[in-house]
């Protein structure tokens, strides 16, 4: 903490001189921003010394809670020892090296190496070249298209916004997407599954994945890329027939599957990855967040057999890496943050125990007269605000309830995000059964304030 500066000048510091992230920097000029200046477990801690439960793990990433004190010794042992030095030219460095051993040791079956990142943006920037260049070094270099999914979310880079479907960020910019990157619909079957069943609407919408790569030609399509549930868009759990025809259409046509593991890897669906939790064989798995809990920054991608063996066997130089790909420090404080997951078994947690009552204790909103659905997987989850339950139609001007709702929220004491009316939830892997329930408790008064404010009945 910068003791010597007081919280007027930080503020006035950053009004005048921060761009943010993901912000209204028009609005923020006024506004101004919340100092968040210290956070343990599950709480954060701001500089009027507000405490608030991060209902959020920061940005999905703090899976191991805050205050780990395991984590800081690494990282200034790491510091202190060689704070840095390339990967580049013949050389590792011993974090590096032990960790992507270790990723192997947590990964399904068939994955045994990994390529080591910044962010997940770079993570999924890396799967683009080398997705194609696995295809050059199979003498088929016209497969160059990637397949991803409206509303998806897979970086803020020129390739990870490309890759991604978010049509708000493509309007700011018209180089998005970049060439060779074409999108089919999602599979959110509340809010576009009309009067199918969930499960006709996964087939349906994993068929578009069929119908788009006969429209490319198939000789010209090299990936197809999706977040096993999609995180950023609203938690938007596909249903159970959707994963299982994507694997087959992928496999029939002999496209590559990339499954971006940046918001499940490392725990959070309660499996290592969320691939497993749906049941499907990626040939790649782009990470961050969850690899580090947040603590440093740093990603990757871990990269099956079929594709390695190749790059490794028939592809000699790779020309492509980061000044910080192997950061030293980064991949100690990785080493030590997987062992906590491992070791305190915060997998098995968030599937079975502390996972299992979250969820259970979420469902409970499923009667309430403002949620039009509850869903969740391990320690993730969605609650659907809608104006009726039954024609699944949401409130006017969407996007407005959620912002109440979430505001709410937070002025009594939780951090929610909201996706326009979605509400969703991805606390640390670490949150006991009590936060639990006061996590619950503040979602329940700021739902009855939603239908309040509505004048629906909460009876
Ligand atoms: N992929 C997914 C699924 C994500 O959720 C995110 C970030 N929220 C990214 C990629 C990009 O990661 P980063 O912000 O570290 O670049």
């Amino acid at each position: 903490m910068n003791q010597s500066l007081d919280n007027k000048t930080l503020k006035q510091m950053d009004r005048d001189h921060y761009l943010h992230p993901f912000s209204n920097l028009t609005e923020m000029k006024e506004t101004g921003s919340r100092i968040i200046e210290r956070a343990e477990g599950v709480y954060l801690y701001d500089s009027e010394g507000t405490k608030t439960l991060d209902g959020f793990a920061g940005l999905w990433c703090v899976n191991i809670g805050y205050g780990r004190d395991e984590l800081a010794d690494v990282a200034a042992e790491q510091m202190k020892q060689l704070p840095y030095y390339n990967s580049f030219f013949g050389t590792t460095n011993p974090p590096a090296a032990e960790l992507a051993a270790l990723i192997k040791d947590v990964t399904p079956e068939g994955f045994n190496h990994v390529f080591f990142t910044g962010s997940g943006s770079e993570s999924n920037d890396t799967v683009v070249r080398m997705v194609r260049r696995y295809w050059q070094c199979q003498e088929q270099p016209s497969k160059k298209y990637i397949i991803g999914r409206h509303n998806a979310y897979h970086g803020s880079t020129i390739a990870g916004a490309s890759l991604g479907g978010m049509g708000y960020m493509h309007k700011q910019d018209e180089g998005l997407p970049m060439q060779f990157v074409d999108h089919i619909e999602q599979p959110y079957w509340f809010a576009e599954g009309g009067d199918l069943s969930p499960e006709e609407f996964g087939l349906q919408r994993a068929q578009k994945l069929e119908e788009k790569i006969l429209e490319l030609g198939a000789e010209n399509v090299a990936a197809f890329i999706g977040e096993p549930l999609q995180g950023a868009g609203g938690v938007i759990i596909p249903p159970s027939t959707y994963w299982p025809e994507i694997q087959r259409i992928c496999n029939q046509y002999d496209i590559l599957l990339v499954s971006d593991e940046v918001i499940c890897g490392f725990g959070r669906t309660g499996q290592w990855f969320g691939c497993q939790h749906f049941g499907y064989t990626p040939d790649l798995m782009s990470v961050a967040k969850g690899m580090t809990s947040g603590y440093l920054p740093m990603g990757g991608v871990i990269v099956g057999d079929k594709v390695a063996n190749v790059l490794v066997e028939k592809g000699g130089d790779f020309n492509h890496g980061f000044t910080y790909s192997g950061h030293p420090a980064s991949a100690a404080v990785a080493v030590a943050n997987i062992k906590i997951i491992r070791d305190e078994e915060l997998v098995e947690k968030a599937a079975n125990d502390t996972g299992k009552y979250f969820r259970e204790q979420l469902a409970t909103f499923a009667d309430h007269p403002v949620v039009g659905e509850v869903r969740s997987i391990g320690l993730v989850a969605a609650i659907e605000l809608c104006a009726n339950k039954e024609t699944r139609e949401f409130f006017p001007n969407q996007g407005d309830t959620g912002s109440l709702c979430r505001n709410f929220a937070l002025q009594n004491g939780l951090v929610l995000r909201a996706t326009a009316d979605t509400m969703l939830f991805s606390p640390p892997l670490t949150i006991s059964r009590e936060e639990i329930d006061e996590l619950i408790a503040i979602t329940k008064q700021s739902l009855d304030f939603v239908a309040e404010h509505y004048g629906m009945s909460n009876g």
